[in-house]
């Protein structure tokens, strides 16, 4: 099963360290034969990126914050300043204040709706905009949602709100972009310890709940979500667009605590 995404090439979005979703799909990526670029956000982020993807063979790095339109265009113009086009665009940025992260939605603040909105949600149409315009032979674009965008999950909150705006944005630009050829999908993963997860409040518990409960009765890996991420941004899913993509070990089909699961 080697080389589906040989003579592809394509920037991940994302990328924080090695727990980070982006690391799972981009090593799938690369071990397939992709070309990557990295796009980062702050030179904190750049240490810590630039190791990760040399690994992946890659030096090509660009500075992104994705809530300012002008850094989105001067990253793209980056991009195409090395690359005429591209084949693919992983979107992996999620972001919210933290200390809303926990406790009710009803005490959401408006800039905090406003900021988690803009750089959770409206970052992927800002980045679905200008991958477009470097896919004249269509392309793949994928991002990372969450189940909390279709059932309360205590504390995601306004993250929640955020992804069900992603996820009907998903839907929104695969009609748009289908006429060019151009795919948007989405991975809902289900929960697995990263920095962006870290904010969230009683994080632990959800990890058990999930492992407990779900049908293969283990949570998910960045591994699981990179053999998915594959899937979407190679040619093997050349008929799908539009879709949210459960990678959660089944959990999203379940109704009710399982019998054998222990009280936690
Ligand atoms: P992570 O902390 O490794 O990655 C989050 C990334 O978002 C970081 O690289 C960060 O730099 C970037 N980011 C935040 N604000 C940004 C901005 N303004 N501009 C540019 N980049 C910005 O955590 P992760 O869990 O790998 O998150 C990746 C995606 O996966 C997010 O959308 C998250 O919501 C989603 N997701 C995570 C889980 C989970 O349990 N970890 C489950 C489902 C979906």
């Amino acid at each position: 099963m080697v080389g589906l995404m040989a003579g592809k090439r394509g920037l991940i979005m994302g990328l924080a360290n090695d727990k980070s979703l982006a690391w799972g799909i981009a090593q799938q990526l690369r071990e397939h034969g992709a070309e990557l670029a990295f796009s980062f956000q702050g030179e904190a982020l750049k240490k810590r990126v630039a190791p990760l993807a040399e690994q992946l063979g890659s030096d090509f790095l660009i500075e992104c914050d994705v809530s300012d339109m002008g850094a989105l265009d001067a990253a793209f113009d980056a991009l195409k300043a090395r690359w005429d086009t591209i084949d693919f665009v992983v979107h992996a940025i999620g972001f919210s204040d933290k200390n809303e992260l926990r406790g009710k939605y009803v005490d959401t603040s408006l800039d905090n709706f406003l900021m988690t909105m803009n750089i959770s949600a409206y970052s992927l149409v800002a980045v679905a905009q200008r991958a477009a315009a470097m896919m004249p032979n269509g392309g793949s674009i994928l991002t990372l949602t969450y189940y909390g965008a279709e059932k309360v999950i205590p504390h995601y909150n306004v993250m929640g709100v955020a992804k069900a705006a992603l996820e009907t944005s998903v839907k929104y630009l695969a009609n748009d972009l289908g006429p060019q050829n151009i795919r948007v999908n989405a991975i809902s993963a289900g929960p697995i310890k990263t920095l962006a997860a870290s904010g969230i409040g009683d994080f632990r518990y959800i990890l058990k709940w999930n492992e407990y409960n779900s049908p293969l009765r283990r949570n998910v890996t960045i591994e699981d979500v990179g053999g998915s991420g594959l899937y979407f941004l190679s040619d093997l899913s050349s008929g799908v667009t539009g879709e949210t993509h459960h990678v959660d070990a089944g959990y999203h089909v379940v109704g009710m605590k399982q019998e054998d699961a222990p009280d936690i």
